[in-house]
């Protein structure tokens, strides 16, 4: 298991918190906590709530019966359990007397919120994205190394996939076989397995069903999983058959659109800078309203994180960050054609992470 400086980054977050104005940071369920201490929360009834005033220790109040989940980090964070029958909102409160500025986690529970904010009237509670964002958003070349492996296995599972039969089974058939194949390449878990085939590609995150792929058929697959935490997230679109013309321009213009976007990213360029790169090719062949979603997501702890690859989103990209560029067309009643890789930023350019073949495969 990789081991990261936690006292280091809430280091950094107090520094942040200090920036903003803030005075404790409050994380609770999502991706922030697992960031800071290793640990993941249960997204369960009972509090679980890391508490980091801007000067003095931090601690991790968590349930009784999950703190022996928790890897104890002395010099990092202190734990303190709380029993069955007692009030985790009371200890939070306690050590949060006096504060007016919280930053609480984005996804925690509003009930844990409200209840807080009962306790703490004084208090005028903030997003914690404001706080940790800014770090999150540039990984640590350890975050690099595991989002690295874990493209590299999403890589093994395109490349197998490939050679692997489609017509004759369900989207729901082969959406379970590329799951069991992200697990097989490594993963600790598969997170997805879209598989939208003929006219349903056309929808960009159509759920599997009992549609029977079939001779003719482009298929788009988008999956990804969990790799110590780290995600992959890549999109390959196959043909079972010959395919038409019609799907070939397709295809040729997605997959120019794709290497576009990845050309134009690089330190010093705005996000959005990578959409329109990649928009531009697609409404140069005519097929921009078929394109109807941003290019692409930052992506880690979290599966969709910032940046976000989308007209607005200004953020200078800088190395270190990482996302997916992942532009499509879809037609609807025809079919969808999707290509993504995750590409990190590098001093110099852009480094893509997934290196399966992007030619026009075509399947059995
Ligand atoms: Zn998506
Ligand atoms: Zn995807
Ligand atoms: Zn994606």
């Amino acid at each position: 298991m990789t081991t990261f400086d936690f006292a280091a980054r809430l280091a950094r977050a107090r520094e942040a918190l200090a920036a903003q104005g803030c005075d404790v940071l409050l994380l609770s369920l999502g991706a922030d906590l697992p960031y800071f201490t290793g640990y993941r929360a249960m997204p369960l009834e009972r509090l679980t709530m890391l508490v980091v005033p801007v000067a003095g220790p931090a601690v991790l109040v968590v349930p009784a019966l999950e703190a022996p989940r928790v890897t104890p980090c002395p010099g990092a964070f202190d734990i303190a359990p709380w029993q069955e029958g007692e009030d985790p909102l009371a200890l939070v409160a306690a050590r949060c007397r006096g504060v007016r500025r919280p930053a609480i986690g984005d996804t925690t529970w509003a009930k844990f919120l409200l209840a807080l904010q009962e306790r703490l009237p004084d208090a005028a509670f903030g997003p914690a994205s404001a706080v940790t964002g800014g770090l999150r958003v540039r990984k640590e070349p350890a975050e690099l190394a595991l989002l690295r492996a874990a493209s590299a296995a999403a890589d093994r599972v395109a490349v197998r996939l490939a050679a692997t039969e489609f017509s004759g089974k369900t989207e729901r058939r082969l959406s379970a076989e590329v799951a069991a194949l992200v697990v097989e390449e490594g993963h600790e878990a598969a997170t997805f397995a879209i598989v939208g085939a003929g006219p349903h590609g056309a929808s960009p995150h159509h759920e599997a069903g009992d549609r029977v792929i079939r001779t003719g058929d482009a298929v788009v697959v988008d999956f990804g999983g969990r790799w110590e935490g780290y995600h992959s997230d890549i999109t390959r679109t196959f043909f079972v058959g010959e395919p038409p013309a019609r799907f070939r321009e397709v295809y040729d213009t997605v997959r120019a659109a794709q290497q576009a976007g990845v050309a134009a990213a690089g330190p010093g360029v705005p996000a959005q800078e990578v959409d329109r790169a990649a928009r531009r090719v697609i409404t140069a062949a005519g097929f921009g309203e078929f394109f109807i979603h941003r290019t692409g997501h930052g992506i880690g702890l979290e599966e969709h994180e910032a940046p976000y690859i989308i007209e607005g989103d200004t953020t200078l990209l800088e190395a270190g960050m990482v996302f997916s560029v992942e532009p499509g067309i879809y037609l609807p009643g025809e079919f969808g054609v999707r290509i993504e890789d995750i590409v990190a930023v590098t001093p110099s350019g852009a480094d893509r992470l997934n290196e399966a073949p992007r030619d026009l495969i075509q399947v059995a």
